[in-house]
């Protein structure tokens, strides 16, 4: 089964568009959280991903959004688009983010939004966070979000080793070789100097992680934040994929 995986749309339509498009045909599609906050599209990517049937988790920003977490630890430009956001979505768009989970175990996988032991506010960035979190899940495999950076981290227990890797485009990681935490990295916001959008596909029968990156009209997303008088720094960080 091919299975779409998705995180951090952040309401950014266009990188979403683009994103389905490169994607092709699959067979269910899952998603990590972060569908708004930062971007120019709430409602339209809430429909867009809603139409999709996927299955899918809440994350801070969505949590911020829906005032189920304080914005005391974000800085000014993201609390700035919380309240925005809260205020363009529409009722019913609310109430789809508001039913979302943070956090769903479906052996062999455990997804999360940020990590499985704190699953909207922990960021897995070393080794040493990792190593801590391998001990909040069961599954062999853990997908996490939330860092805009594809990557994984393995645990080979026989050989007592954890090893950390950046996830290129058009790189395929084997599943059998040990306990995983993986991230796709982020469809509406690159953080890791590409500012592709990215996602992954996961083959479950072949065991097979492959991540994908896709370019995207990055100057027409900027013009639609542009017209509702956005940060300009959130808006120019997307063609540094920063
Ligand atoms: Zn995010």
């Amino acid at each position: 089964m091919r299975t779409l995986v998705l995180s951090d749309i952040h309401a950014n339509l266009v990188a979403l568009d683009a994103v389905l498009t490169a994607a092709g045909t699959w067979d269910r599609i899952w998603f990590l959280g972060d569908l708004v906050g930062y971007g120019p599209n709430p409602n339209e990517c809430v429909e867009r991903l809603r139409d999709l049937e996927p299955l899918a988790l809440s994350g801070n920003h969505d949590w911020a959004v829906l005032g189920k977490l304080d914005t005391e630890e974000f800085n000014d430009d993201a609390r700035r688009l919380v309240n925005w956001t809260r205020r363009e979505l529409t009722e019913a768009n609310l109430a789809y983010l508001k039913d979302l989970p943070p956090l769903h175990v479906a052996p062999p996988f455990t997804m999360a939004h940020a990590s499985p032991r704190h699953p909207v506010w922990e960021y897995i960035l070393d080794l040493q966070s990792a190593l801590d979190n391998f001990d909040h899940f069961e599954t062999p495999v853990c997908l996490v979000g939330h860092s805009h950076i594809p990557a994984l981290f393995l645990l080979d227990e026989a050989a007592a080793e954890l090893n950390f890797y950046l996830v290129g485009d058009a790189e395929t990681i084997d599943l059998s070789r040990g306990r995983i935490i993986l991230n796709p990295g982020s469809v509406g916001q690159p953080r890791d100097g590409d500012p592709r959008a990215s996602f992954a596909i996961l083959d479950d029968e072949a065991q097979t992680w492959t991540l994908h990156r896709v370019d995207y009209d990055i100057a027409e997303t900027q013009r639609r934040m542009r017209a509702h008088k956005m940060p300009s720094r959130l808006i120019e960080r997307l063609e540094f994929g920063m």
